[in-house]
């Protein structure tokens, strides 16, 4: 018997925060990572690259609360899933190898004979002076920086830092893991002759949307970080350099940074709002209020799917409509040659771009592109006595069954998919409106502002005021504002052409105007 392939654990640094900031071959190695053991400050955006069926494991690791796994567990763990033959990438946050323990768990991997690689990532110490407007060298201010760490008490005379030299032997110092310790660490700096007035930037969950940095210098940081309530993790940066923070601070000034913007929209569709949002600092929040699904049962379908030749008609009244009868048509062993004999109907001009996708050419579109506007210009053609197939959701509008069925047509509906509220997000909905965190709400079209109300399920017109009456709301268009306004809210921003970037435009033109 030939012996078990050994895997391998590849040590990869996520970057800061930013999910942006990961490496290339970071990248590349989760997407085909078959274990994938993070910790609390890689960003979890990251595990989106993971294979579905990879094996994700938390490893924990906050400062001050209890720890998932202990170090030795999660050194044991990478030896143990390598073992078995896995790939398995150690997601750590920052750099592995800047005071990220990194070094000891590839010592263990090195001992236990598993082959390892490590890959750097971007540190959070210039992640956070970049992203705080402060380039952490500079001609004019300072030649050499150090990192450090705060989480050792400086005044233990077993201390590994020699604070005597540091103090003033770098021109700029930044301190990993030292809020806890910050009044000590200040006096220290302080004590072993650093002006007590160099200047000194807290920065908190750098690169993030939720960013936040203080200024001071040695002498009144300490007040400012406790008076802000600034937590961890955060970096302490002292030097001069600092002071540039001022002409250079571009992440903190996008126009919609700090602003928590709640994104309603389908799972399905592309991202474009929350991307063009988030270009410009927006903190989104996506609620797909409705998620698509297959039914339970497609009897219906099957049964009509054995004499497809029988039909005149094939009504194609959505996106989803289309790629799920498609679905089961393969599923079936069928393919588009089966739809030969039917003439095919689609509501509109983008479900017609996908029946071609799919190798059918649509023989109606409608003027208008509804449902209505589909029965109208069927109603024209005749339909007495025709058999008219319908596959789409389970629960959609009756309007086109109905008018066919009444001009005596033969109509047959196919349910092929469903639309399911996500569960779970109820409450966190409920939840970040109570707590009055949100600023504004995007709607873009009338069904995201239906779900979105079934979802905060208000109870009564005053309980929905009283829950977003500090929120903006943004529409893409007037149908959708009249939904809103129907519902008694008001509209605040919408744009004067009904399209995604210039609802991202005028929600930016917004809050300029209001903080020029
Ligand atoms: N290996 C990591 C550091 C781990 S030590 C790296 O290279 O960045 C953990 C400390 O890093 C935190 O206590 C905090 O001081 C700092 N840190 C990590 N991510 C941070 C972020 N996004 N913003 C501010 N500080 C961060």
């Amino acid at each position: 018997m030939s012996k078990k392939r050994n895997g391998k654990v590849y040590l990869v640094g996520a970057g800061p925060g930013d999910p942006g900031l990961i490496t290339v071959r970071g990248k590349f190695l989760l997407e085909r990572a078959e274990v994938v053991v993070y910790d609390y400050l890689a960003s979890p955006k990251l595990l989106k690259h993971v294979p579905q069926d990879a094996e994700l494991i938390y490893a924990g690791k906050k400062g001050g609360v209890k720890h998932t796994h202990t170090q030795e567990e999660i050194n044991q763990m990478l030896v143990d899933w390598a073992k078995t033959g896995k790939n398995v990438v150690r997601l750590k946050g920052g750099d592995p190898f800047i005071f990220g323990r990194g070094g000891e768990e590839v010592e263990v991997l090195s001992k236990s004979g598993v082959d390892f690689e490590v890959v750097p990532g971007v540190t959070s110490a210039t992640a956070a002076a970049t992203y705080a407007g402060i380039p952490i060298t500079h001609r004019e201010y300072t030649a050499s920086v150090a990192f450090l760490t705060g989480h050792e008490d400086p005044t233990k005379p077993d201390s590994n830092i020699d604070w005597a030299k540091i103090a003033t032997g770098a021109g700029t110092l930044v301190v990993y893991m030292g809020i806890k310790n910050l009044p000590i660490i200040v006096k220290n700096l302080v004590a072993h002759g650093r002006d007590p007035k160099t200047p000194v930037a807290v920065v908190r969950w750098a690169s993030t949307p939720e960013q936040r940095s203080v200024v001071g210098t040695l002498e009144t940081i300490t007040d400012i970080v406790r008076e802000s309530g600034i937590k961890p993790p955060a970096l302490i940066i002292v030097g001069e350099v600092v002071k540039l923070r001022d002409a250079i601070n571009w992440f903190e000034k996008r126009p919609l940074f700090g602003k928590r913007i709640v994104v309603t929209r389908t799972r399905e569709q592309a991202s474009d709002l929350m991307a063009g949002l988030e270009e410009n600092g927006g903190n989104c929040l996506e609620f797909s209020t409705i998620k698509i699904e297959p039914v339970e049962s497609y009897e219906v379908l099957d049964e009509e799917l054995e004499r497809l030749e029988e039909y005149h008609w094939i009504l194609f009244t959505s996106l989803n409509g289309v790629k799920y009868f498609f679905e089961r048509l393969y599923t079936k062993g069928m393919d588009a040659r089966s739809m030969k004999g039917p003439g095919i109907a689609a509501v509109g001009k983008a479900t017609a771009d996908l029946l071609l996708e799919y190798g059918v050419r649509a023989d109606l579109l409608p003027a208008v592109f509804t449902g209505e506007g589909l029965a109208e210009t069927l109603l024209d053609q005749g339909v007495e006595g025709r058999n008219v197939l319908i596959p789409r959701a389970e629960k959609a509008r009756e309007i086109l069954p109905e008018t066919l069925r009444g001009a005596g047509a033969q109509v047959t509906v196919a349910p092929v998919y469903k639309n399911v509220s996500p569960e779970g997000k109820r409450e966190q909905l409920r939840e970040e409106l109570e707590s009055g965190k949100v600023d504004m709400v995007t709607f873009t079209s009338s069904s995201t502002v239906r779900n979105f109300l079934s979802m905060v399920d208000a109870g009564s017109d005053s309980e929905l005021k009283r829950l977003m009456h500090e929120v903006t709301i943004a529409t893409i268009g007037p149908i959708t504002a009249k939904t809103v306004t129907d519902n008694g809210l008001e509209v605040d921003i919408q744009p004067g052409s009904h399209t995604i970037p210039d609802l991202v435009h005028e929600i930016v033109e917004y809050y300029s105007n209001m903080h020029p």
